[in-house]
């Protein structure tokens, strides 16, 4: 049960609503259209076959009271005539019984002929409808003898099987009637009345449904009285008491029964019945066949019915599912198309006939799209505008540091390198060394006598004084060359050069400023400075920095010491120490 289910589930999964809805109404209305179809299917059958047994019965059984009216009313009028026989002085006098069966005849209808007749069944006298032409016949035949006893027995007037009319050599029913007891009557007498036949017949012809449906009207003998085939009927005598459907309308049974006709050559179903009190046997017979066809065809609307609500069914489910998957698959390949085109396509519009819950999802998802695209355009446009705030910001922070890193490494009053920059830069040298092929070397500047500047002149002066300097520092250096402040009146320059170059360069940068004409406050001031010159060509010829500038320093006093405003080196080997 739980594996069906699950196998019912895994099935359904994934499929598409088309498909479940589609399903769903198939099976929806197949199963109750279906088992309505088989149900009535089957019941048109059972249906049909009571109807047809009830229609025959019915039918026979319609017929069985005119019939028995029809001989009752022949029976009142032999009776009458009875009576007016009975009151003649002489029955057997052919004048007087020939005025009354002729005016019998006459007056009292439904006969065709009256007879009267000895004890042997001989004709003493008759009255006919019809020509009796050339016959003479003297005898009539009122059925088999035991047959006419038993009746004559039974009551007082009898009503014999088919028989042969002499006269008119064709079958004819007879009714008749014991005149006995009467004045002069010596033996009695028979007075017989034939039957109008026709008048049967009439009655069955009225009888007849579908192609071959029709009425068959027996004596009690089994004897045809009245057949659709009219050789049975009229020309002789047909006996169909061997039928089994004759034999129980022989026996006064009521019913409804299949057997074969010989006339028809096919299997019939019959409704049958016997008159009462008559022994007469009606039936209805129609030929299966017919009954089935007429069934078949009931069947065959019925199946067609089930087909057409099928159809309809599926038609409608079609119809319905298209209607809801097809807004669906719109909304669907829209959203697929707004994901590839990364929201560059529209979504489509769903017609205002789509299921409404359909059009509120589009509706929604329209409003979601808008808002998806707006809040991206947003978005690309603060990402741009931050970017740029970035980008600002790092331009501005680069330049802060670089004046940072500017002011850190400079001295504020000449703009040089100041004195931490120097030592940095000096140690990092300490490395390279080896690859400075010419040598380094180092000068320290001492302002000659710069208090007096600063006291003569005043603060600014000597500012003025140190800022022109640096100047003629920075105009004489080369791009790996490096001028410091070193501190208050002291400058500091790096050199890539050889103690030569160095030597000429150091006299040079005296030479310049002894030269210049400081200009201050509209004075013209002069200074000089004294130069101590360190050299180094190799790793191993010189100690670390912090040795280096103390040397260079200790050079730079010895400058002063001989007299300020020259230069003093450092020789190899401490040479002052
Ligand atoms: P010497 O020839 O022996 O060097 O004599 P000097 O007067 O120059 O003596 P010293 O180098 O020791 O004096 C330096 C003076 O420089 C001391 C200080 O007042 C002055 N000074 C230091 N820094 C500044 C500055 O930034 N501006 C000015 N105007 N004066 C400074
Ligand atoms: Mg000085």
């Amino acid at each position: 049960m739980e594996n069906a289910k699950s196998r019912a589930h895994s099935l359904l999964r994934g499929q598409s609503i088309n498909t479940l809805l589609i399903l769903s109404f198939v099976i929806v209305a197949l199963l109750p259209v279906s088992i309505l179809g088989i149900n009535s299917y089957y019941a048109a059958w059972e249906n049909a076959w009571r109807e047809v047994r009830e229609k025959h019965q019915t039918l026979a059984e319609n017929l069985s009271a005119p019939i028995a009216q029809y001989v009752n009313n022949r029976r009142i009028a032999i009776s009458l005539l009875r009576e007016e026989m009975m009151a003649l002085e002489d029955v057997a006098d052919s004048t007087q019984n020939a005025v009354v069966l002729a005016k019998g005849l006459d007056y009292l209808h439904g006969f065709r002929a009256v007879f009267l007749l000895d004890d042997h069944q001989r004709i003493l006298s008759m009255a006919t409808s019809y020509p009796i032409g050339e016959r003479s016949a003297v005898q009539l035949n009122l059925g088999p003898e035991d047959f006419i006893n038993t009746l004559f027995d039974s009551g007082r007037t009898f009503l014999s099987p088919v028989v042969i009319n002499p006269f008119t050599g064709k079958t004819t029913l007879m009714m008749g009637t014991l005149l006995n007891g009467a004045g002069a009557m010596k033996s009695p007498l028979l007075l017989v009345g034939e039957l109008k036949i026709d008048a049967i017949e009439a009655l069955r012809q009225g009888i007849h449904f579908g192609d071959q449906g029709h009425a068959a009207i027996v004596d009690p003998l089994g004897r045809v009285i009245a057949h659709p085939n009219p050789d049975w009927a009229n020309e002789r005598i047909k006996d169909l008491s061997h039928l089994p459907i004759v034999q129980k309308m022989m026996a006064g049974k009521t019913g409804v029964t299949e057997f074969y006709s010989p006339f028809k050559k096919a299997e019939m179903v019959a409704g049958y019945t016997s008159v009462p009190k008559v022994g007469w046997g009606i039936m209805v017979p129609q030929p299966k066949a017919e009954i089935e066809a007429q069934i078949a065809r009931i069947r065959g609307s019925e199946l067609a019915w089930t087909l057409a609500g099928i159809a309809l069914a599926l038609a409608f489910s079609l119809s319905l599912a298209r209607w809801i998957t097809r807004p669906l698959n719109t909304l669907a390949r829209a959203g697929q198309r707004l994901n590839d085109t990364n929201f560059k396509s529209e979504l489509p519009k769903i017609s205002p006939r789509a299921p409404l819950e359909i059009r509120q999802l589009a509706d929604s998802l329209g409003g979601t799209v808008d808002e998806l695209i707006t809040s991206r355009a947003e978005l690309a446009r603060l990402n741009d505008s931050l970017q740029e705030r970035v980008h600002i910001a790092t331009r501005e922070l680069r330049k802060s540091n670089q004046q940072l890193e500017h002011l850190v490494q400079s001295d504020h009053l000449t703009q040089l390198a100041n004195r931490r920059h120097f030592e940095q830069v000096l140690a990092s040298l300490d490395g390279r060394r080896q690859d400075d092929s010419q040598g380094v070397c180092i000068l320290l500047l001492d302002v000659d006598k710069f208090k007096t500047i600063n006291d003569h002149y005043g603060h600014a002066a000597g500012d003025e004084v140190l800022i022109q300097i640096a100047g003629i520092l920075r105009q004489g250096l080369r791009n790996t060359d490096l001028a410091a402040r070193y501190a208050g009146d002291e400058f500091v320059v790096l050199l890539r050069a050889g103690l030569e170059t160095g030597r000429q360069r150091a006299r040079d940068l005296r030479d310049a400023i002894d030269a210049h004409h400081f200009q201050f406050d509209g004075q013209t001031l002069h200074t000089t400075v004294s130069i101590g010159l360190a050299y180094c060509h190799s790793i191993n010829g010189c100690s670390d920095p912090d040795e280096l500038l103390h040397q260079v320093d200790v050079a730079m006093y010895e400058a002063k010491r001989q007299g300020r405003n020259r230069v003093v080196e450092v020789e190899q080997g401490h040479p002052w120490a």
